[in-house]
């Protein structure tokens, strides 16, 4: 059986590559970057799940921001001999395209060129979107039974927090403390690392606030840009001395603190801004505390606002995730992935750990053992981010074996 639907996978793997450039065109910038197209990508892959044949659901979560009013949130079935889930779970909304002279090719139109699918959301999450339909869709054509039955998530909003997408809809779901519980959303480029630890997440912004002035007049204000310049450069460097333990389970084995966002200031050369307001993404080994780094973070300022009397600096966080328990390596959906990964593809995957941010955080968070897995080069929120055709099929012949098998 299983080898009627590996094959099944490999026909269908031209229809695939259509159904990823589809949904890449179906542009699902995320609202929380600006962005809208998340209902009218859902729509397109709720019409794919129903002409499978596969049970839909949608519980869509309420924002104003968006045109429809709502933001989609699918859930899909395919029974099988037992209740036990192997649930697939994929995210529907993207990041903004980034500096777009970066871009070789328009990151709204997929290009397929050498075996590799280019555009914003080719990746993240569109090969997930486009393997775990492959893999249902080759399960149905090829009339297998599986043992498990299949569930397909397809959430809004987790390159935002996910407050709208899967944390909406977890209680309504009804997850299963044994059911098997895989996020297509991180790997590595031969399919070997089966991810069973994240870092702790937080985004920090810090906002300055000084007293505008005409530049030719320093004297008389508060240049808050300058202040902000050497606050970042201050927390750049207590951040990755006091917090620089090592830990061999994950790449890169050591926290990161990146000072990332920017925001706009003066729109003209020759007044000082009285405000400046940055950002750090910093993803933190859960060996520390988030409030610890936090915290750190607020001792700095309080030093800023006494070096430069009349400034004040504020410390807020925009987005939190502490470091859930890991995932067991000995867990079933582990050793079912291993198992899975070894008889279709010939890789012995290791359990590892990554800088995180994926829905296994919150599956983790209650309890639940969340393995994350796909075969990626790791272009996501890349300029020329592209998916792999040999990955998609690939993975997709993984997500059909493991409730085969
Ligand atoms: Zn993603």
């Amino acid at each position: 059986m299983l080898d009627d639907v590996l094959r099944r996978v490999d026909e269908l793997s031209s229809w695939a590559v259509g159904l990823l450039m589809k949904v890449i065109e179906e542009k699902a910038v995320n609202p929380s970057f600006g962005g809208e197209g998340e209902y009218r990508r859902a729509q397109l892959i709720e019409s794919e799940l129903e002409s499978i044949g596969l049970s839909v659901e949608r519980i869509d979560a309420p924002d104003s921001r968006v045109p429809e009013g709502v933001r989609p949130n699918i859930i899909a079935k395919l029974k099988g001999e037992s209740e036990k889930t192997l649930w697939l779970i994929s995210h529907l909304d993207t990041v903004p395209a980034g500096t777009l002279s970066l871009w070789e090719t328009d990151p709204f139109k997929p290009v397929l060129k050498d075996g590799r699918v280019y555009g914003r959301g080719a990746e993240d999450n569109g090969q997930a979107i486009a393997s775990t339909l492959l893999a249902a869709r080759a399960m149905v054509e090829a009339g297998a039974k599986p043992k498990l039955t299949i569930g397909l998530i397809y959430a809004s909003d987790e390159e935002a927090g996910s407050k709208l997408g899967l944390e909406y809809i977890f209680d309504k779901v009804g997850f299963k403390k044994d059911d098997l519980i895989v996020v297509p959303d991180a790997g590595n480029s031969d399919g070997s690392l089966i991810e069973v630890a994240e870092k702790g997440i937080i985004w920090l912004k810090l906002r300055v606030e000084g007293k505008e002035g005409h530049a030719s007049m320093p004297h008389r204000a508060l240049n808050a840009h300058r202040i902000g310049m050497r606050l970042a450069i201050a927390l750049d460097e207590l951040f990755r001395t006091r917090f620089s333990s090592q830990n061999p389970l994950f790449d890169p084995p050591y926290s990161t603190f990146e000072p990332t966002k920017h925001e706009a200031n003066v729109e003209n050369v020759n007044t000082i801004p009285g405000v400046d307001v940055l950002y750090f993404d910093c993803r933190v080994l859960p060996e520390y505390r988030l409030d610890d780094v936090v915290e750190a973070a607020e001792a700095v300022a309080e030093v800023f606002e006494k070096v430069y009397p009349g400034a004040r600096v504020e410390v807020s966080t925009t987005n939190r995730i502490d470091a859930p328990p890991p995932t067991s390596p000995d867990s079933e959906v582990v050793k079912r992935l291993q198992e899975a990964i070894r008889l279709t593809r010939g890789i012995e995957a290791k359990p590892g750990g990554i800088g995180g941010g994926t829905y296994a955080a919150i599956f983790r968070a209650r309890g639940y053992p969340a393995a994350v897995w796909c075969t990626v080069d790791e272009t996501a929120h890349q300029p020329n981010e592209y998916a792999k055709v040999e990955n998609l099929v690939g993975d997709a012949k993984v997500f059909a074996a493991v409730p085969l098998l």
